[in-house]
Formats: structure tokens, C-alpha cells, sequence
């Protein structure tokens, strides 16, 4: 799916995005990634000292800037990010499902990297990269970059959704981004009356956090089932399969969530949010009185304003090694934008694959500025997912660079009978609790 002029420019905001925002249609159009950063005023004039601009202050983003001062101090690093707080998606889904009370736990500030690290962070929307004057063009003005980071997450792919529009999420919430999407799901679940008919629709593969939905079908069939029993949960998936964790997810829905929940194979293809119907492509049409519509997904805006994304336009090909774009020189790409070579499974779109690929990424960019050999990706992913309120389940994936790919060498699953479940909860709340404090100190 492309991303239409419309679209495009609706994405950059303000009068000189507008100007490079047309520049950048016609060349795209043309064929050609590059984007000129046009008349936009500069800001934050580049010293002597080499700097790297990080854009993105999410679960990729902080790392790499923290990882980058830390093994280097004579690099200026500039962190760019829209929000002046980060809320994180892994477990926002409790939050959803009414089992914490806000989302405090889930919230960062920068301001200690600031303190503790002497990044600059600049509030600010990046509207556009000009690859060949190495500038980010952004709402407050360009700046110049030695390198650049891209860690921006993800944007939704709507189009194949009949009646799907910009205000969709603001009835159907997608809550695939953490924050005042994920408040206005639990609130609308708070809000139902029992009896009501609740679906998930899950995108097909590859989208941010693959065990995500399935987690959310638990919490979400558990409060259901304490507070609202007369209710029913579907979900509409995409895939042909539930895609990860299968059994251990589909030994919980049998044996605690029967009466409520359903999974149903088929892809969400029409939302009507005044009929407040949802309707899929097996012909199967629900009336809702919750419908948390998960559109398929795509590497974050920017990514694919700047050209970084495939001919698909999806997600940006990237060396395994330095994670330098394949398309752009001296730009890496982190995180859920990636498109890493893979041999066999590929580093699932989490949290903490980002984590570990921004620091093989930090060592590797000051390597390179530094005339160094680099160092080879060998990292884990490790992923807690809630099948209850009292128990969680996890996967976990070592992962190393053969033959230039990245392979799975080594799996470790949760035990069938959940015997580990209490134990494993408290795992994933310590990981969060470590992973949000590395990214804020
Ligand atoms: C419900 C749910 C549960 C999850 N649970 C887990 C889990 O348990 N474990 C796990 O490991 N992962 C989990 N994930 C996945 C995890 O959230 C993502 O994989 C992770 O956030 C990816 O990191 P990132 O740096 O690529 O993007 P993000 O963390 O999303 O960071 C991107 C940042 O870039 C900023 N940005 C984007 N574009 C611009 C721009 N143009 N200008 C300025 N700023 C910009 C955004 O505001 C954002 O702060 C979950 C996801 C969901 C939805």
C-alpha cells in the first residue's frame, strides 16, 4: 500500500514542510528518494564536535543516544522526539483491562538523559530528512547530522479497511500506540453494558508485539469475565494462525475464558463506527458495542517520507551488522521500522529487540566514526505476556549473525501447564521496571 500526496502532506506540518513536502512528492514520483531541506532555518548550529541526531525517544531511540554518550562523550548526540513523555506498550494492556490504576508505571521524561548524559533532546516533529546535506528538517528547523538514527516505530496501513478514516480510532481504538488510545479503550470497556459484543481485529504479520493481541484477548476475556460475564469477546484474526505462543495462549482461552471469548479466523475489511458494525473478509458482520480495530502496520511515517522503506513502502532494509539503511548512507534504522536479513525467524518487532539492537548499534556507529573494527549482533528477546491477572507466559530467542543473516540459536518457552506462571509475572514486571529505568536515567 502507498502513501498517498494526501496523505503525505498531512503528515508534515507547517509552511516549510509544505514546501519540502512538495519537493519530496514530485521526486518520490520521480522515482528518487532524496529530499532537499529546503529554505527551513537552521537550528542548533553544528560545532566542531561529530554529532549523531537519534530520531524517535521510544524503546530504540533513548538507548541508542544513552549507549552512543556513554561509549563516547566527544560525540554531541540530539535526541528528537514529538512527545515530552513516553508511554511504553508493554504493558499498557493491564492498564486496558482495568488492572492498574493509571498509566504512571508506563511513563518516562527525558530529562535525566539530559542531566546524566548531556543529550540534547529537542521536542520537535521531523518532517523530513535531506540525506545528501546530512540535515533533519523538523517543526522548529533543520539541523546538520555526521549520523543519523531513525528509530520511529509504527504507522497504520488503513487503506485495505473500508470506511476506515482518520477519525475511526477516535470510536474504534486501535491502542496499538500506548497513551490516550489505550484510556479510551477502558474506558469504552468500563462503559458497555453487560451482554455486549466485544471484537479484536488482529493485521496480518509483520506488526509491532506478534504475542500483543493474544494478550489482550486474555486481559481483556478476564475483566469481561469478573465484571461484565453475560459479554462476548471475538476476535477477527488476519493470520491463518494465532501467531505466537499458540498453545500456551490457546490453553488459557480454553481454560479460563471459554464462555467468553472466540477466536475466529478472518481480516477485518469494513468498519461502519455510526452502525457500529465491523465486518470481515469471511463475510461475517458484528455488531459492537467495543471494537479494538488493530490496522496492519508500517514502518513510522518519517521513515517513509525520507525513502527508507522498500519498494513496498513498508519497512527499511538495514545491514544487520551497523544497521545503516541499505537505501541511505551515514542513517541507521532501529526497532519496529526495521527490516533486518534474516535467516528463519525474523527479531520480533518488541520493545526489547530494540533495546538490544540499539546498543549493537551505538558500539557500531562509534566504531565507525572512530575507524574501528565493528562488532557482530549477538542478542536476545525475551517476551512476558499476561494470560491472567496472576499469571504470565514467556518465549525467548537468542539470536546471532550467521552468514551475514540473523538466525534464531537458541528457544526457550514457558512451560504447557503454566506451573511457572506467578513466577514469570513477576519476571516481566522486574524486566519493564529495569528496561523503563535504563531508558530515563
Ligand atoms: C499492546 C502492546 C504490548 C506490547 N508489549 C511488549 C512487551 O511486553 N515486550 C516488548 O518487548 N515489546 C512489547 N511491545 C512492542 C513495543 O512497544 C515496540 O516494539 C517498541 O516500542 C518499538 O520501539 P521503537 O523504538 O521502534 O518505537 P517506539 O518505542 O514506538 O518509539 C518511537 C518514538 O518515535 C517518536 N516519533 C516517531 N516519528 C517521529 C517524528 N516524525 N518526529 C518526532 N518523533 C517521532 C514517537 O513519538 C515515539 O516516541 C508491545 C506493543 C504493544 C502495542
Amino acid at each position: 500500500m502507498t502513501l498517498d500526496r494526501r496523505n503525505f502532506i498531512k503528515l508534515l506540518g507547517g509552511a516549510s514542510g509544505l514546501a519540502i513536502a512538495g519537493q519530496a512528492a514530485a521526486q518520490a514520483k520521480a522515482g528518487s528518494a532524496a529530499v532537499s531541506a529546503g529554505s527551513a532555518a537552521e537550528i542548533m548550529p553544528k560545532g566542531s564536535a561529530r554529532r549523531v541526531i537519534v530520531i524517535g525517544g521510544g524503546y530504540g531511540g533513548t538507548i541508542a543516544a544513552k549507549y552512543l554518550r556513554m561509549l563516547d562523550k566527544s560525540i554531541e548526540v540530539v535526541l528528537i522526539e514529538r512527545n515530552k513523555e513516553f508511554v511504553s506498550c508493554p504493558f499498557s494492556n493491564f492498564y486496558i483491562a482495568g488492572l492498574m490504576p493509571d498509566m504512571k508505571a508506563l511513563t518516562i521524561k527525558y530529562d535525566k538523559l539530559t542531566a546524566n548524559h548531556g543529550i540534547k533532546v529537542l521536542h520537535a516533529e521531523v518532517t523530513a530528512i535531506d540525506a545528501a546535506a546530512k540535515m533533519v528538517v523538523t517543526s522548529q528547523g533543520r539541523l546538520a547530522y555526521d549520523r543519523l538514527i531513525v528509530s520511529p516505530g509504527i504507522d497504520f496501513m488503513t487503506d485495505g479497511i473500508e470506511g476506515y478514516d482518520a477519525k475511526t480510532p477516535e470510536i474504534f481504538p486501535h491502542a496499538w500506540k500506548a497513551g490516550p488510545q489505550s484510556a479510551l479503550l477502558r474506558k469504552q470497556l468500563q462503559a458497555m453494558k453487560d451482554g455486549g459484543t466485544v471484537v479484536i481485529g488482529v493485521p496480518l504479520m509483520p506488526f509491532r508485539c506478534p504475542p500483543g493481541p493474544y494478550e489482550r484477548a486474555c486481559l481483556i476475556s478476564s475483566y469481561l469475565k469478573k465484571h461484565k460475564p453475560k459479554s462476548k469477546l471475538i476476535m477477527l484474526d488476519a493470520n491463518p494462525d494465532v501467531v505466537s505462543k499458540k498453545g500456551l495462549f490457546t490453553k488459557a482461552w480454553n481454560s479460563y475464558y471459554k464462555d467468553i471469548f472466540q477466536y475466529v479466523g478472518g481480516q477485518v475489511t469494513k468498519v461502519d463506527t455510526k452502525a457500529r458494525i465491523v465486518v470481515a473478509d469471511n463475510f461475517d458482520e458484528y455488531e459492537v458495542a467495543v471494537a479494538n480495530v488493530i490496522p496492519p502496520q508500517r514502518a513510522g511515517n518519517i521513515a517513509v517520507v525520507a525513502g527508507l522503506t522498500d519498494d513496498k513502502k513498508r519497512w527499511c532494509p538495514v545491514d544487520a551488522i551497523s544497521f545503516e539503511s541499505t537505501i541511505l548512507k551515514d542513517i541507521h534504522v532501529l526497532g519496529d521500522a526495521t527490516l533486518l536479513p534474516s535467516d528463519g525467524g525474523a527479531m520480533p518487532k518488541s520493545g526489547y529487540s530494540a533495546n538490544s539492537q540499539a546498543k549493537v548499534c551505538a558500539i557500531n556507529i562509534v566504531a565507525l566514526m572512530n575507524d574501528k573494527p565493528t562488532t557482530e549482533l549477538s542478542a536476545i528477546n525475551a517476551c512476558y505476556s499476561a494470560v491472567s491477572e496472576t499469571e504470565s507466559v514467556s518465549v525467548s530467542h537468542v539470536f546471532k549473525l550467521v552468514n551475514g543473516k540473523i538466525k534464531i540459536t537458541a528457544t526457550a518457552v514457558s512451560p504447557i501447564d503454566f506451573s511457572l506462571g506467578k513466577i514469570e509475572k513477576a519476571y516481566g514486571e522486574s524486566w519493564l521496571k529495569n528496561v523503563l529505568t535504563e531508558m530515563s536515567t
